[in-house]
């Protein structure tokens, strides 16, 4: 039996290669395949390990959930069309709805279009649309990359150990009762996300280098703009998946860690990575502006005070990421280390 015939498949309404869907009639879905397609020499050259894998979309399934499986020989992810169609709409919303992005690029400044969910402006061909699609791009390379993490760094078995589960989920896990393995889920995850970044910064130095553009891809400009491109695409995804988490506060009781402290992570680790690679460039501008575009398109969504914007309670919610940073970062190394040996 083929993965197109898993029992999980056919009650999500049928799955089809996400490779092939490069003409598909909706753009979220277009899109994504094309970036699976781009991203293709660089998944088959660059091995971490892990099983092989097939990439599944699940077109009909609104669910805004992902789901690595490791089982017999080939393992599979499959990417539910929900959450592409979700992270491609809270996308447009945040590109068109800056003033900052339109008055950086010179181009219109937000009007009613900008709360219409994957609004007809961003197929258009103009630099908005083209924005928009950088964005998206990286998102979906974002979360196609956290999937393989899952398989590659060995995740899955890791769990099925401690779970008897034979997959990873990603909503499912969002659940707020907490399960056995809850704390190892909660690491894996954080693992996976700091792998997909370093997966996704990787690919774009790579495929640079590939066109001889090496030298110019480290200039300060240059290393801002991906910077915001990625800023926006990492915390914009984990908030989509928020919008489907029972959770209404930032806590470490359900299987997952809070989206708000994944987002924070990547945010960390993301300036991190530019700040060593440009010393001279200032990158808390953008930060701020990334995470001040990120609040008001919570507020605009409706997500509760707490976790995407009100201060005070970001910086109670510090603490509790701080606590279980560290314990991520060792968790990390040691699987490192494992890889290695
Ligand atoms: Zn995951």
């Amino acid at each position: 039996m083929g993965w197109k015939e898993h029992p999980y498949a056919l009650a999500a309404g049928g799955a089809v290669s996400l490779l092939d869907q490069t003409d598909h009639g909706c753009p979220a879905f277009s899109v994504a395949a094309q970036v699976l397609e781009q991203n293709r020499s660089f998944i088959a050259r660059h091995k971490l390990g892990g099983p092989e894998f097939e990439i599944w979309l699940l077109p009909s399934s609104l669910k805004a959930n992902a789901r690595a499986f490791d089982l017999g020989a080939v393992g599979a992810v499959f990417i539910h069309g929900g959450l592409l169609t979700r992270i491609w709409d809270a996308l447009a919303r945040v590109v068109a709805g800056s003033f900052f992005l339109a008055s950086r690029f010179a181009w219109k400044q937000p009007g009613p279009d900008a709360d219409v969910p994957g609004g007809t402006w961003v197929v258009a061909n103009d630099k908005r649309s083209a924005y928009f699609l950088e964005a998206f791009g990286r998102a979906v390379e974002f979360v196609i990359f956290h999937e393989i993490a899952h398989l590659r760094r060995r995740h899955v078995r890791r769990y099925r150990d401690a779970s008897g589960h034979d997959f990873i989920d990603e909503a499912f896990g969002m659940a707020s009762e907490a399960v056995v393995g809850s704390k190892l889920l909660q690491l894996l995850e954080f693992d996976a996300d700091a792998t997909a970044l370093e997966m996704c910064l990787n690919a774009t130095s790579w495929f640079r280098a590939e066109r001889g553009e090496g030298s110019s891809a480290l200039e300060p400009d240059h290393l801002t703009s991906e910077l915001f491109l990625r800023l926006l695409a990492g915390p914009v995804t984990f908030l989509a998946l928020d919008l489907e988490a029972e959770q209404s506060a930032v806590s470490y009781l359900g299987q997952h860690p809070p989206s708000i402290h994944r987002a924070m992570r990547y945010t960390l680790l993301l300036g991190d990575t530019i700040r060593s690679l440009t010393p001279e460039a200032d990158i808390e501008p953008f930060v701020d502006q990334a995470w001040t575009e990120l609040g008001f398109l919570a507020r605009r969504l409706g997500v509760d005070g707490g976790r995407w914007h009100h201060r005070r309670d970001e910086l109670h919610a510090f603490e509790k990421l701080d606590r279980i940073a560290d314990e991520a970062n060792a968790f990390s190394l040691a699987i490192d280390r494992e890889m290695s040996s």
